[in-house]
């Protein structure tokens, strides 16, 4: 079988120990990289020489293991910076994922910037990571969330955004790529739209585009910018939250502890500098160590090629499923448009039913509402099933998948 694209498939999966294995006697088909990807050795031993060598706690000691682990977690700090362009090492705040890097900036620019009778614009395509921290702000100022609502064809609706921006406007956020349709957003071009009508803040929830795009925060035009470790090769409970030094400088903490003041007295404090403002306690520092060495990684094969060989693996999924009789696949119609995320249905079948079947053939995909219950909503129905594509991944792997698909179907409608 032709590989998909330009990549060293034979030498990434020596990279990744896991994907070698058989469930069932069948071998492995990792196909659930959106919900976690998995980790090439050069990260798990990045991690693990930190804890062989170099760990102790950072910024408090004077002595030679602190020295070295503080080095590498503020040099982690900067490499993650270098990868995304941000204009300061200070501007990346390391935080436990997606999640917590938009509940920061939901809390803390909520209390800077956002008051009774503003608006806050998010769209029906939204993970629950980046609405439900929204629906806790606007209940606790008293203001206004809003939809934009999605075309038939996955993508958010342009013409009612514009119509809903205006004065009120304080927060915009949005993802840069959908977990529960694939769509690539323009983020570019919505930005520009914002900074026309609005005075908003724009913010992007990247957890499903940094792991597979090249991203350039300053080239975007976002004033911040979420993603997480685990779905990049790095390790769980790891995130950053990027955002420009003059909103971060306005923003009041998120949390208090250890690390974040510069003094304390009995009835107040003074804060910290950014980043350390925001990060109370004990950080993750294998954590950050873990990312480097994950952008190290996914730099040293590119992420414009791994973007090539998933938007591959995209278009054969698709040419392939569109022979499966009652199966449509959510989203925009061209893999153009779309990561390497395929989520859909097949008439007269349950997902969580076609996923169970995928399994027992050694296939790895998720069934449900993929933390979007808004989306499959908007698209009529209750779950999809989703398989999603990472740089490990082969043309092999998707015949795979539609065999398996096409089995499901027979065993599940005869
Ligand atoms: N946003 C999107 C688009 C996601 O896909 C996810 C993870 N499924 C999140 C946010 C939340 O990420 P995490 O669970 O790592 O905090």
């Amino acid at each position: 079988m032709p590989a998909a694209s330009a990549l060293d498939l034979d030498t990434i999966r020596q990279d990744f120990p896991i994907l070698d294995q058989t469930v069932d006697g069948k071998p492995l088909v990792y196909l659930d990289s959106a919900a976690s990807s998995q980790k090439p050795r050069q990260v798990i031993e990045a991690i693990s020489r930190y804890y062989l060598r170099d760990h102790a706690n950072v910024h408090r000691g004077v002595h030679e293991l602190a020295r070295r682990a503080t080095e590498a977690y503020e040099n982690s700090r900067e490499r993650v910076a270098r990868w995304v362009n941000a204009a300061d090492a200070h501007e990346i705040v390391w935080t436990r994922g997606t999640s917590e890097a938009l509940n920061l900036v939901a809390f803390s620019i909520g209390q800077a910037r956002v008051r009774k009778g503003d608006e806050i614009v998010i769209s029906e395509m939204e993970h629950h990571s980046n609405l439900v921290p929204w629906q806790l702000l606007a209940a606790r100022t008293g203001a206004r969330l809003r939809y934009v609502g999605l075309t038939d064809d996955g993508h958010i609706d342009l013409d009612h955004l514009e119509g809903l921006l205006g004065s009120r406007t304080k927060v915009v956020s949005f993802p840069h790529v959908s977990n529960a349709l694939g769509t690539i957003n323009p983020v570019t071009d919505i930005g520009t739209l914002i900074r026309d009508r609005s005075n908003a803040v724009y913010i992007l929830d990247g957890a499903q585009a940094a792991p597979h795009l090249p991203v350039d925060v300053q080239a975007i035009g976002c004033d911040f910018y979420a993603f997480s470790g685990h779905k990049m090769c790095g390790p769980t409970g790891m995130g950053v939250l990027w955002g420009r030094k003059e909103l971060l400088d306005e923003m009041p903490p998120y949390q208090g502890g250890g690390e974040m003041i510069e003094r304390v007295s009995r009835q107040s404090s003074t804060w910290a500098e950014v980043p350390h403002k925001f990060e109370a306690g004990t950080p993750n520092i294998a954590g950050a160590v873990g990312m480097a060495a994950a952008v190290d990684y996914l730099d040293s094969v590119g992420l414009d090629a791994i973007h090539e060989h998933e938007m591959a693996l995209t278009r054969t999924a698709m040419r392939l499923l569109a022979n499966v009789d009652g199966l449509r696949i959510l989203g925009p119609a061209s893999a153009e448009e779309r990561a390497g995320v395929i989520p859909f249905v097949i008439d007269g079948t349950s997902a969580q039913d076609v996923a169970t079947i995928l399994d027992a053939q050694g296939i790895a995909v998720r069934a449900g509402h993929h933390c979007a219950q808004l989306v499959v909503d908007r698209y009529g129905l209750s779950a999809t099933t989703r398989a999603s594509f990472y740089l490990y991944n082969s043309n092999e792997e998707v015949h795979r998948l539609a065999e398996g698909i096409g089995t499901a179907r027979e065993l599940l409608l005869s």
